[in-house]
């Protein structure tokens, strides 16, 4: 399936091109042709599974983009908010749909004024509520998104969140998204849903114990020296990586290509018989390295595959069990390497317990630690070697005007700067930076890690503490300028 079927308007396309989305994730397959077809739903999807698009792309699809705001997303953080804010910006630029970020601590003169210009308002409870109240604002949006609902009731937001409906219009469609089902999300479920359409992204199969499963933390940044460092250092036979986008593929195979590697991208929009040549070169080893997305790779089968690198953590843990599932075949031992960054720990960690494998944590490898594990490997190499006849004369040759031990020296740092292992040494998060990191995300904090975080991939935490920060106001540091895209 890809996002072309959904028959979404044209600049909406546009822009799902541009940000290099080829296929959709589970819960965008179920819950986009629902949302276009005028259908209120209930979705049950975790962490990082691609809801903003999920509801973002078909409501803005909708749109008239005529100046009043018709679209309302209540989400728990001012995190979140801007996260939100600025995935959506992104579909809605090229249809002239503005965005206004809503949340509290901030004063109330320049939100509303945007709010004013905004197709589509994105709002933590409280600060909106407040808005409503007293009659700051009044909308009248055509569609309201509840995201993340479990995790504001979770932070006491349940009143704040009935009080804002009674300001909302009676025709509307209503989109609610959750983690989890209590009985407290059904029951608000009834209260604001009309007749709606139930979704839920199923848990996958328990894995292979042939794998050995592992994962790096690393920052956005740091993702293509990370994967380099720990090809040369796992040293496969046989490796797959796997992306999310077809933009990330090719970017990956110039890159790798440059590094040395034998690599090929697979696509999904390949020609049958292109990709059959690369698919035969890679089982007869011509091609050590396969770079592809989950669609690309789907029926590929090729018994020797030592490792599986996920370059982005998968959206499920259905897709999560299937990419690893290409090593580790025919009761050979595989390892699975997933990189994530601090953002992406409790997608991690919600992966684990899906799918009832311990994922173990380490830590890059230092470029020291590479060499010497490459010395040992030359070392048995070398002590493995046939002497040749023309090697024998070589070396008279050379000690013509060198001494023995000079001879060697020479021949053995030859071979060393063949493979000399390049990039910075220390690359991603330490052990203990980690852990840290794992707590933060736990407890719902901001998962930074104790590094700068990115402003890239996925931002989904700092939730808890930036909420009650948002309700009692006392947050007023803003990093961007007021909350507004446009
Ligand atoms: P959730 O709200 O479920 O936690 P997000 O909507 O924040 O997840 O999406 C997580 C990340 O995945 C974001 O960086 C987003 O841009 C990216 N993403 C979403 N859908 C796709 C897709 N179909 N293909 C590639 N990347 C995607
Ligand atoms: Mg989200």
């Amino acid at each position: 399936m890809k996002f072309t079927d959904f028959n979404l308007k044209d600049t909406i396309q546009a822009a799902i091109t541009e940000a290099g989305f080829t296929e959709p994730s589970p819960v965008q397959k179920d819950a986009i042709p629902l949302v276009l077809e005028g259908h209120d739903i209930i979705a049950q999807a975790q962490t990082g599974t691609g809801k903003t698009a999920a509801f973002g792309l078909p409501i803005m699809s909708m749109m008239k983009a005529d100046g009043s705001v018709e679209g309302l997303v209540i989400v728990p953080t001012r995190e979140l908010a801007m996260q939100v804010s600025d995935e959506l910006f992104r579909f809605g630029k090229l249809s002239g749909l503005k965005t206004a970020t809503v949340y509290g601590g901030t004063p109330y003169g320049k939100q509303i004024d945007r709010i004013k210009q905004a197709s589509i308002v994105v709002a933590t409870p409280g600060r909106l509520q407040d808005l409503l109240k007293s009659g700051k604002i009044k909308i009248n949006p055509k569609f309201v998104v509840l995201d993340e609902a479990d995790e504001m009731l979770d932070m006491g937001f349940l009143d704040e969140i009935k009080n804002i409906f009674t300001f909302l219009p009676k025709e509307r469609q209503t989109l609610m998204f959750s983690a989890t089902m209590p009985k407290s999300i059904r029951k608000l479920a009834e209260q604001i849903l009309k007749s709606p359409k139930t979704i839920s992204i199923t848990k996958a199969e328990s894995t292979n114990s042939n794998i050995t499963q592992f994962y790096y933390v690393v920052q956005e940044r740091e993702r293509d020296d990370a994967l380099v460092r720990l090809i040369d250092y796992k040293n496969p036979t046989k490796c797959i990586i796997f992306c999310r986008m077809k933009k990330e593929v090719d970017r990956l195979v110039a890159h790798m290509t440059a590094q040395g590697f034998k690599v090929s991208g697979l696509h999904g929009d390949m020609e049958q018989k292109q990709r059959e040549v690369t698919i035969r070169a890679f089982k007869q080893g011509g091609i050590d390295i396969f770079i592809a997305t989950d669609v690309a790779a789907r029926g590929l089968d090729v018994n020797d595959v030592t490792h599986v690198f996920n370059y982005h953590i998968p959206f499920d843990s259905e897709s999560y069990v299937h990419r690893i599932g290409r090593t580790g075949r025919a009761g050979k031992t595989g390892e699975a390497i997933t990189l994530v960054s601090p953002n992406e720990l409790r997608t991690i960690k919600r992966i684990e317990k899906d799918v009832g494998a311990k994922l173990v944590t380490q830590v890059i490898p230092t470029r020291m630690e590479v060499q010497n594990t490459k010395s040992d490997e030359l070392i048995s190499k070398i002590a493995q070697t046939q002497v040749t006849e023309q090697a024998i004369n070589l070396v008279k040759t050379l000690q013509h005007d060198l001494d023995i031990v000079t001879i060697a020296h020479l021949l053995a740092s030859m071979i060393q700067s063949e493979n000399s292992i390049k990039g910075k040494d220390k690359i991603g998060l330490t052990l203990e930076e980690i852990e840290t990191a794992i707590q933060r995300a736990k407890q719902g904090g901001n998962s930074g890690g104790g590094r700068n975080r990115s402003r890239g991939g996925y931002r989904g935490n700092n939730r808890r503490d930036s909420g009650r920060n948002s309700r009692n106001g006392r947050n007023g540091r803003s990093s961007r300028n007021g909350g507004n895209n446009s």
